[in-house]
């Protein structure tokens, strides 16, 4: 009973996700997806970090091992998207640590396609109890560990990310996967923020802006 509750909020959660993409990015952000490589105006992106406790309440890292990662994400949000980079709430820290217990499957999450199959299980409805506000903010998860991967995004479909210790430590990564929820692809440019691996740079295209700053995400409040 519990296995096929879990599937049908994860299939109400998909569906309500890609209507709210399709109305932001053809309706409210419409000017953004035909002329968003202007940058212009300032946009703002809101996001919390989680950081999990293992079942012995230990914390994967602390909230300043994220620093590095934030300050990289501002810097290329502003750089590149004219999108600031802010917290949940004004005045609230970007990191915390999640009191809630993890369950395993959470904590120890997967990566690529195995991601989606897991949306519809346990680790998809305790990531999605979560979550910070509706639609609008991208909560990101350091979970202990990501199957053959340092981070993990569905994409538009959830409202959140996942990073591993090593994702979350690295300077680039996290600002990969808020760009992947925002609808950015891997593309094949070494210096793209797209690029797959931790030697990524931080370039991206005039047509990658219209595609982050018409996403769902990306607001003018
Ligand atoms: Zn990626």
């Amino acid at each position: 009973m519990e296995k096929i509750r879990n599937g049908i909020k994860a299939s109400i959660r998909i569906i309500t996700r890609v209507i709210a993409e399709t109305v932001h990015r053809l309706v409210i952000n419409i000017f953004d997806t035909l002329f968003g490589f202007l940058n212009w105006p300032e946009k703002k992106l809101r996001v919390r970090i989680y950081i999990l406790q293992d079942p012995q309440a230990n914390q994967v890292l602390s909230p300043v091992d994220l620093d590095t990662a934030i300050e990289y994400a501002k810097r290329s949000f502003k750089k590149n998207f004219n999108t600031r980079l802010l917290p949940h709430k004004n005045n609230q820290p970007f990191t915390e640590v999640l009191q809630k217990k993890a369950p395993y499957e959470a904590l120890y999450t997967k990566g690529g396609i195995s991601a989606l199959v897991e949306e519809f299980k346990v680790a998809g409805s305790f990531f999605a109890s979560n979550l910070t506000g509706l639609f609008y903010p991208v909560t990101a998860f350091v979970v202990l560990d990501i199957d053959h991967a340092s981070g993990c995004s569905l994409g538009p479909l959830t409202d959140y990310v996942t990073l591993d210790p090593g994702g979350a430590k690295n300077p680039s990564t996290l600002a990969h996967e808020i760009a992947h929820a925002c609808g950015l692809w891997h593309i094949r440019s070494k210096s793209n923020l797209l690029w797959r691996t931790f030697s990524r740079g931080d370039e991206v295209t005039w047509w990658q802006k219209n595609i982050f700053r018409s996403s769902r995400h990306v607001t003018y409040w």
